[in-house]
């Protein structure tokens, strides 16, 4: 047995007991959603009974939750606790997003504060270290998360945010930060901004260990980036309607993502049949949250393909594990860093009177970054003939986008009814050209 436990009886708790305690806290978690305006209904129509749990397989009678039950019930009707005992609140910040809110009380906080320690203990940093978050803080929980998380081990936090990469790279250097939390879809640039100011990391800086959340990161991209930066890079899951960090993460043997099953019971559905599928298949991840008392999430379909890892592992830890997430099943896409969903562009666009009926959305590579491009038709050809008028609307058209997203696209006008006459599929589409390796 290797390396350093937060919680070691936890962490390699025998299967068996593991089993008890998922099955009495299921039991309570049951009963705690029931008070829940969302489940109290939905309980009722799917005629469960909240008493009626007897062994861990019985969740297999209790319907999904999906993330329009989470948006058409936001903000309150999935609390299950009196307003007066919530102390925490975040969600998504574009105003044209599907809306996703989570509530925790003062326990849900202490307890996600001991997961992000004991994840963060797990990716191998210990209480001298000083941990830059180099995610916003805010509205999503992410930053809140390694704040809290950070602090529960003993570590100096630095609350980076989203700030310039240059910027960043400064602060290490001033502060000596050992290790960085951060989106994995910012890597390429950081790359490129050490290789800018001339630096190389492992020389002129002091960081040693890189954990990666929010995107989607291959094996070719981890092994890329690693050999650039020369800096291990631990893969991080966690999201934003439960906990993000602070749900699974890579252990020093880096073979899969330890899920704390004390918190969150697993299951790998079909995202067809919608059948569970047994450990090794790959499906859609489905969590119950286990200890959550504000907003618990029963049966919740994440979106997120992966599968689950159940033999033994090198570190000594009894949880299982997830693989790479390898997809998304819903709309949500990354850049840069950042999620966004489709209808995001299509309400920002629909707010352009200059704008036509039909655009397409391109995630390119450029020079190892990821870009944004838009491509628009408009509603009058004429404005493509004046230069002034065109430039105008193009810097408008990216403004409001920019506003909403926080990523600043590439807009490309196109004459009115260009994408019928070219015959271009993918029309109110995002189509990804992205090299993935
Ligand atoms: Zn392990």
């Amino acid at each position: 047995m290797e390396g350093q436990f937060w919680d070691i009886r936890l962490e390699t708790i025998s299967r068996e007991e593991l089993e008890k305690l998922q099955l009495y806290r299921l039991k309570n978690t049951i009963q705690r959603a029931n008070a829940s305006l969302f489940y109290r209904s939905l309980f009722k129509q799917f005629q469960v009974k909240p008493d009626a749990i007897t062994k861990l397989q019985d969740i297999q009678n209790l319907p999904f939750t999906t993330r329009n039950d989470l948006s058409s019930h936001y903000p309150f009707g999935i609390l299950s606790v009196e307003r007066s005992e919530v102390v925490c609140f975040h969600s998504n910040s574009g105003a044209f997003a599907p809306k996703k809110g989570i509530f925790y009380t003062k326990d849900d906080l202490s307890a996600w504060s001991a997961l992000v320690a004991r994840s963060f203990t797990t990716a191998g940093m210990v209480s001298t270290d000083i941990l830059q978050v180099m995610v916003d803080f805010g509205l999503q929980n992410t930053g809140h998360g390694c704040e809290i998380g950070g602090e529960e081990m003993g570590v100096l936090v630095i609350p980076a945010g989203n700030i310039s990469l240059h910027r960043q790279i400064q602060l290490m250097k001033e502060l000596g930060s050992t290790v960085l939390y951060l989106p994995a879809g910012i890597l390429p640039s950081l790359v490129d901004t050490f290789y800018d100011l001339n630096l190389t990391p492992t020389l002129d800086t002091d960081v040693r260990l890189i954990i990666a959340g929010e995107d989607l990161l291959t094996p070719q991209q981890k092994n890329k980036y690693d050999n650039l930066l020369k800096i291990p890079i631990i893969r991080s899951y966690g999201i934003l309607e439960i906990n993000s960090p602070g749900m699974a993460i890579e252990c020093e043997q880096q073979d899969g993502m330890h899920i704390w099953e004390d918190y969150f019971l697993v299951e790998i559905i079909d995202p067809v049949t919608l059948k569970p599928l047994p450990a090794g298949q790959w499906g859609e991840l489905v969590i119950t949250t286990l200890n959550q008392e504000a907003m618990p999430l029963v049966r919740y379909r994440t979106g997120d393909v992966t599968r689950i890892i159940d033999k033994p592992c090198g570190c000594g830890r009894t949880h299982q594990r997830l693989d790479v997430v390898s997809q998304r099943l819903d709309d949500l896409f990354f850049i840069q860093g950042r999620a966004l969903y489709p209808i995001q562009i299509a309400e920002t666009l629909k707010r352009v009177p200059e704008v036509g009926d039909n655009y397409v959305i391109y995630i390119d590579t450029e020079n190892n970054n990821d870009q944004l491009i838009i491509e628009v038709e408009v509603v009058d050809n004429l404005y493509l003939d004046n230069y002034g008028k065109l430039e105008c609307l193009t810097k408008n058209i990216s403004t409001r986008i920019f506003e909403e997203t926080k990523v600043t696209p590439r807009i490309k006008l196109v004459q009115n009814n260009h994408f019928i006459q070219q015959n271009i599929k993918h029309l109110k589409q995002v189509v990804d050209r992205r090299n993935k390796s």
